[in-house]
């Protein structure tokens, strides 16, 4: 390994621990949770992990664990398990998390997606799996819905992922290469990366505050193959770059993270979406899709392929086919513009303007976070086990906010804000 990369992977490992994380004195921290793309953090990440425990340790953090996972041996429980094992779920991982953040102590998933890992198992069986998942995930969902905890969701490479990403470069190099993108875009290579970070973060902010000033009252997204009205609640707030916790901790959950998001009413989107990017989805791609809403619910669903699949993670529950984020990124982010597919929705919904299907988060809107479901459902938040990011912008799109009394104003043009700050 390169000393170059050996100071990326350290500076890296700084970014994430104080900017991503913010973690404070005395915290605890728990690296690995569970996710879709991972059963734990994978052991290739090792060398990251120990610079992260390092970096918390100076700061003060009282414990460092980590729960370990393995690609490899998700493919051998489907390929060797009995096929009717999986509902059998490793609660006690989501357990730990829950009391990680029922005390208020830090989170961060480091995932990597390796989008073939699964291409020859029975989708039957992938379903199954990702419906075990869902069942068990909710309480730790609630909490970060409710921002409970400072948590960040990282990426790293590996080989399965670099392999899908950089298939044309020798096999030896593709690795390093993804390495490489992970750091361009997360500006670790900036000469003050932490500075670099703030500055980001403070951009994000203006245009938040802006969004939130306005208090629109619809969204209007027009593309090639798009015509869509979204509705937003009273109160919906548009949340980007810091997020705060209830005991006033401010953290940036995602990195890299260039979206603006807010919550659309969940029963008023109106028209036709395309998607722009294929989705990756726990093992399935789908791609070239188009989605038609009518009073919020989608009602019909067009897709080149992986149609069997999106139908049935929509059959999930009520609120999968109704949105519960709407997320604007310029296209000209350092994502879009590397012009690669990651397979990888943390890094690839950062690219484009994007929806999501599936649950709505409390801290979207004011006084959210302390709302029962009923309550939030009732004020127009969407309830569901699910949460699926999915691109839709372009170059060629322009996003309107329409505003009480029915006058449109730009806030995106060709993909591109169309407002000042
Ligand atoms: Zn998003």
């Amino acid at each position: 390994m390169s000393s170059e990369f050996e100071q990326n992977l350290k500076k890296y490992a700084k970014v994430i621990v104080k900017v991503g994380l913010n973690l404070q004195p005395g915290q605890r921290l728990l690296i690995g949770g569970l996710t879709l793309s991972n059963d734990g953090t994978p052991l290739e990440f090792a060398p990251l992990v120990r610079l992260i425990a390092k970096e918390a340790y100076q700061i003060g953090a009282r414990l460092v664990d980590v729960m370990w996972g393995d690609d490899q041996l998700r493919l051998i429980r489907f390929q060797h398990a009995p096929k009717d094992s999986f509902e059998v779920f490793p609660k006690w991982r989501i357990d730990a998390e829950v009391k990680i953040g029922e005390a208020g102590d830090a989170d961060l998933v480091i995932v990597s997606s390796d989008p073939e890992l699964l291409r020859e198992q029975d989708p039957q069986l992938i379903t199954k799996f990702q419906q075990t998942f869902f069942k068990h995930v909710k309480p730790l969902s609630d909490l970060i819905s409710k921002n409970a905890m400072n948590w960040l969701a990282a990426s790293g490479a590996t080989d399965g992922w670099a392999n899908k990403v950089f298939p044309t470069f020798p096999k030896k190099s593709r690795k390093a290469k993804l390495w490489d993108s992970i750091f361009e875009i997360c500006r670790v290579k900036e000469k003050d990366p932490i500075s670099a970070w703030r500055d980001h973060i403070d951009q994000l902010g203006k245009r938040k505050d802006y969004l939130n000033s306005k208090k629109y009252n619809e969204l209007k997204l027009i593309a090639p193959g798009t015509d869509l009205t979204i509705g937003l609640p009273k109160g919906h707030k548009w949340v980007g770059g810091i997020t705060t916790t209830q005991n006033g901790i401010n953290f940036t959950p995602n990195m890299p993270t260039e979206e603006i998001f807010t919550i659309p009413h969940k029963d008023k989107t109106e028209g036709i979406v395309s998607s722009t990017k294929p989705l990756y989805y726990g093992g399935v791609i789908i791609e070239d899709f188009r989605l038609k809403f009518s009073e919020g619910r989608i009602i019909e669903v067009k897709a080149k392929k992986g149609a069997d699949f999106l139908l049935k993670t929509l059959e999930t529950d009520n609120g999968a086919r109704y949105l519960g984020e709407i997320a604007l990124v310029p296209h000209s982010s350092p994502i879009s513009q590397s012009d690669l597919l990651f397979y990888n929705t943390l890094i690839d919904e950062n690219a484009a303007i994007h929806v999501a299907f599936g649950r709505a988060r409390k801290f979207n809107l004011e006084n959210g976070e302390e709302m029962s479901d009923d309550d939030f459902a009732g004020v127009g938040g969407n309830l569901s086990l699910i949460h699926i990011d999915f691109m839709i912008g372009s170059g060629e799109m322009d996003v309107d906010g329409i505003t009480e009394d029915g006058t449109f104003e730009p806030i995106m043009r060709n993909g591109e804000w169309a407002f000042k700050v």
